[in-house]
C-alpha cells in the first residue's frame, strides 16, 4: 500500500454485493483489468452503456461497440498517472480504451505527444500502436454514464478500482485530474481534508511525495470555447512532468 489510499467506510456505496469493493484485491494490472472489465455492480449504468453499444452512433454503425467498463492504460511505472471522468458513450465505450475514439482523447493525447509522453498524438483504437512512456492514463468511474453524470453511489462503488489500479501503477509521484469530479473523487479516495478547491493549474500536497495536478477537463464544451487551450493543457503536463522528476517546468 502507497499513499495511505487505504478503504474508507462507507464508500462502495451500499450493498451491491459484487461492488468492486467486495472483491480480493487483484494481485496485478491484467488481474485487475479483468475485474474492471466483468463489473456489472451498477444497475444502471450497465443498462447505459449496453444500450448505446446495441443503438450505435450512425457514424460507427458498422463498428462493434466495446459496451463494458474500461481500465486504465498506459506506462505501468509511470510516475505520473492522469484520472479523467469516465468513458464517452462513443469514445472508450466504442474503442475499449480510455479518451480514445473521441476529441477530449485527441486533445490530451496531442499534449502528452508535444510533451514527449506519447509515441503519436492521436488515439483511436486499441490497435492504433500507441504508446505512453511515462504517465498512465485512467477515469474516477469505468462505465459511461447518461450525460456524463454518475450518481454518487455509481461514483463511490467504482473508487475501489481506481485506488487499486493507483496502487499497482508506479510508484507514483505527480496525479493529473482533469476536472472538478475527478478532482473531488481524488481528493476524497485520498482522504484529504479540508477539500481542496479546484481550478486550472492548482497544485495540491497529497500524502507522501504525491502532488495532485488540476486541469480543465478537456471537453469540448471547454476546448471549443477557449476555456483550455493546448498551451494550457501543455503548461500542466510540464508541471507533472516536473514535480514527477521527468523534466523542467512548463512556462505558466
Ligand atoms: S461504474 Fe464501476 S462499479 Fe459500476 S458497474 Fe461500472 S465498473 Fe462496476
Amino acid at each position: 500500500m502507497r499513499f495511505g489510499l487505504e478503504p474508507r467506510s462507507g464508500e462502495t456505496g451500499g450493498p451491491r454485493p459484487d461492488a468492486p469493493g467486495t472483491r480480493r484485491a487483484a494481485d496485478s494490472l491484467a488481474e485487475l483489468g479483468h475485474q474492471i472489465e466483468s463489473c456489472r455492480a451498477c444497475p444502471r449504468l450497465v443498462a447505459w452503456r449496453e444500450e448505446v453499444a446495441a443503438t450505435r452512433r450512425a457514424a460507427f454503425r458498422d463498428e462493434e461497440y466495446w459496451g463494458r467498463p474500461v481500465s486504465g492504460f498506459g506506462d505501468p511505472r509511470a510516475p505520473i498517472a492522469v484520472v479523467g471522468l469516465a468513458p464517452a458513450a462513443h469514445g472508450a465505450n466504442r474503442t475499449g480504451r480510455i479518451f480514445t475514439g473521441d476529441r477530449s482523447g485527441d486533445w490530451l493525447f496531442g499534449s502528452m505527444h508535444r510533451m514527449g509522453l506519447a509515441s503519436q498524438p492521436v488515439s483511436v483504437s486499441r490497435s492504433d500502436g500507441l504508446r505512453l512512456s511515462g504517465v498512465w492514463v485512467t477515469a474516477a468511474v469505468r462505465c459511461a454514464p447518461p450525460a456524463n453524470r454518475p450518481s454518487p453511489d455509481e461514483r463511490d462503488s467504482c473508487v475501489p478500482f481506481l485506488r487499486r489500479e493507483l496502487e499497482l501503477v508506479g510508484p507514483l509521484r505527480v496525479l493529473v485530474v482533469l476536472g472538478q469530479f475527478a478532482c473531488d473523487v481524488t481528493c476524497r479516495m485520498l482522504g484529504l481534508r479540508p477539500r481542496p478547491r479546484f481550478g486550472h493549474g492548482v497544485i495540491v500536497d497529497g500524502p507522501g511525495d504525491l502532488s495532485i495536478v488540476c486541469s480543465y477537463h478537456p471537453s469540448q464544451q471547454n476546448t471549443f470555447t477557449g476555456k483550455l487551450t493546448e498551451a494550457m493543457t501543455d503548461a500542466v503536463f510540464g508541471q507533472a512532468m516536473y514535480l514527477a522528476g521527468l523534466g523542467p517546468a512548463a512556462d505558466a
